[in-house]
């Protein structure tokens, strides 16, 4: 058995037996890519997996390196988005580094697979403006806004972060109203010891921000095209 399929199995039973849940893969890039992606073609034919999310800044690798050509080429093949983590990393992971995980370092390998589905996470952040530029001059390119509102001890500080992104993003999109249409829902996340647990301010964002038309394709829409090929 390899090494990361005792993780995957329980994870994969644990999504089939949900119905709103949906799992998408990864690839450890320090491990042999190759066998990692003969499994992972598996999930993609068995529809069990609906895209790849990488993680260059943990990993110390650009998006743009050679050895990723055949996880866009994988995606590319199953219609499925690749997933860059994208901008700021874990504040404990200290050995991260910000300039392989910088939105401008999607834009080549965007250029080099026009047909693989990008999504650059958490909307770059800090970097949003960047992502923005990458999105508006990539068709295949997309974000979401999950991420950067966190949960705090200060009620204070919540609203003022909450406030700061609908600013920001309202800059942004005055800059780049294309980009509006390609943005998803997204929200804080959620680890092995602690649980997701900011919902409601992404949602005022996204009501603050997007008109009543473009809300649908951010909280629904948008996803439903990138990871299901259909909009319902
Ligand atoms: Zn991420």
């Amino acid at each position: 058995m390899a090494w990361w399929e005792d993780d995957l199995n329980d994870l994969l039973k644990f999504v089939a037996a949900e119905n709103n849940f949906f799992l998408v893969g990864a690839v450890d890039t320090e491990k042999n890519i190759a066998d990692q992606l003969s499994a992972l073609e598996k999930l993609f034919q068995e529809k069990r997996i609906v895209g790849i999310k990488l993680y260059p800044g943990y990993q110390y690798f650009y998006p743009s390196d050679e050895k990723i050509f055949p996880i866009a080429k994988l995606c590319q093949k199953y219609d499925k988005p690749l997933v860059f983590h994208s901008g700021t990393t874990y504040s404990e992971q200290g050995g991260a580094l910000f300039k392989y995980a910088h939105p401008i370092c999607i834009d080549e390998l965007a250029v080099k697979f026009p047909q693989c589905k990008i999504i650059i996470s958490h909307f770059g952040f800090p970097y949003c403006m960047e992502a923005a530029t990458v999105i508006y001059k990539n068709k295949n390119v997309f974000t979401d806004i999950s991420g950067t509102i966190e949960k705090t001890d200060s009620k204070k500080n919540a609203k003022d972060v909450l406030a700061q992104y609908i600013a920001d993003l309202r800059r942004i999109f005055s800059y780049y109203p294309h980009a509006k249409s390609k943005t998803m829902f997204g929200t804080d996340y959620s680890g092995e010891n602690f649980s997701l647990c900011e919902i409601t301010p992404y949602v005022k964002l996204v009501k603050q921000v997007f008109s009543k038309k473009e809300q649908d394709s951010v909280f629904h829409g948008l996803a439903e095209r990138l990871f299901f090929g259909t909009q319902k």
